[in-house]
């Protein structure tokens, strides 16, 4: 069952030097109980399509065109008021860095109580039963909740940054580069920590990082983002083993596997496009070391090659990846 369709969506911020085409035409969906990486180089639009998700884009950004479908229902024409249901209750993010926004003058367990008293109906004994559940499913002492945040490490104040992404029982979690600021070792324990809380709640996450290994340990199903356009979708193991975007064969051939044999590094060349003037057809022509003279003409369409596998290149499949 689907629990979030996005059809064609396009997203842009207004500057003064002109619109920046952050995503353009969209279009991904996700199953219940599926987690989903939205990989590629920083400035891609896998944030702006996490914030245009759960409508928190600033004040310059918009909505153009198409649909956010959650649990059937388009989000895209919803209110604010409307909106805020929505949020923590159907869908809940975990944004870079948002350890550092935890209050430190309050006891960080305090501060998920406030968050779960605001959205629903307990007591504040009942708020505080759950937050102690909170604090063992992400694997911390209970009575951790009783500290301020500068008694903590990077690790645990992440750790209860999930807590309150959690507190309401949300059926979606996007998380976007929840391991970022951490060192690797930590990295490490949150992942398998995201990881376990996923498997065992069921939970349907969207997982947005600029690093390919870490979506690869965490996600079923990979989005490999370029200049604003998704441009391959297809479960991992299928992903890694056998891409069919020149892109994605490049991003994979650019990042060290932690598991796999040693290879050599080979970077993408060249820079990503500046997205107020995007290169015309596919947006990756310019980097490209297959580009035809159609592939600065038209704009290769997004569609499936195989089962749940899609792909935005004209030359999908007659490819040999090299
Ligand atoms: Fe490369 Fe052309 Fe495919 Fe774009 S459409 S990825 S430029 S071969």
């Amino acid at each position: 069952m689907k629990i979030l369709e996005v059809n064609n969506l396009r997203m842009y911020f207004s500057t003064k030097k002109g619109d920046v085409k952050a995503v353009e035409g969209v279009s991904l969906e996700i199953g219940k109980g599926e987690s989903v990486g939205l990989v590629g180089e920083s400035g891609c639009g896998k944030t702006s399509i996490g914030i245009s998700i759960l409508k928190l884009l600033p004040d310059n950004g918009r909505i153009l065109d198409g649909e956010i479908l959650f649990k059937g229902e388009d989000l895209v024409p919803k209110s604010e008021d409307e909106m805020r249901a929505v949020r923590w209750n159907g869908i809940s993010m975990i944004f870079q860095a948002a350890m550092n926004a935890l209050n430190p003058v309050y006891k960080v367990g305090d501060q998920i109580v406030e968050a779960i008293m605001i959205h629903e109906d307990v007591t504040k004994e009942e708020a505080h039963e759950r937050v102690a559940r909170l604090y063992e499913l992400v694997g911390m002492s209970p009575e951790r909740a009783e500290n301020f945040p500068h008694e903590y490490s990077g690790g645990m104040k992440q750790r209860a940054i999930i807590a309150m992404a959690l507190a309401c029982d949300p059926d979606m979690i996007i998380a976007d580069e929840p391991t970022t600021a951490l060192d690797v070792i930590v990295q490490d324990s949150i992942i398998k920590e995201i990881k376990k809380i996923q498997a065992k709640l069921n939970m349907t996450m969207m997982y947005i990082s600029h690093d390919i290994s870490v979506i690869a340990e965490t996600c079923e199903r990979i989005a490999v983002m370029y200049a604003g356009n998704v441009v391959e979708y297809a479960d991992s193991v299928t992903l890694f083993a056998s891409p069919l975007h020149p892109y994605t064969h490049g991003l994979l051939s650019s990042f060290p596997s932690i598991k796999g044999p040693l290879k050599k590094l080979t970077p993408i060349p060249g820079e990503p496009p500046n997205l107020l003037n995007p290169p015309t057809g596919c947006r990756f022509h310019t980097r490209c070391p297959y580009a035809q003279r159609l592939c600065k003409e038209e704009v290769p369409v997004f569609k499936e090659f195989k089962e749940r596998h899609y792909a935005a290149c004209h030359y999908a499949g007659e490819l040999s990846l090299r």
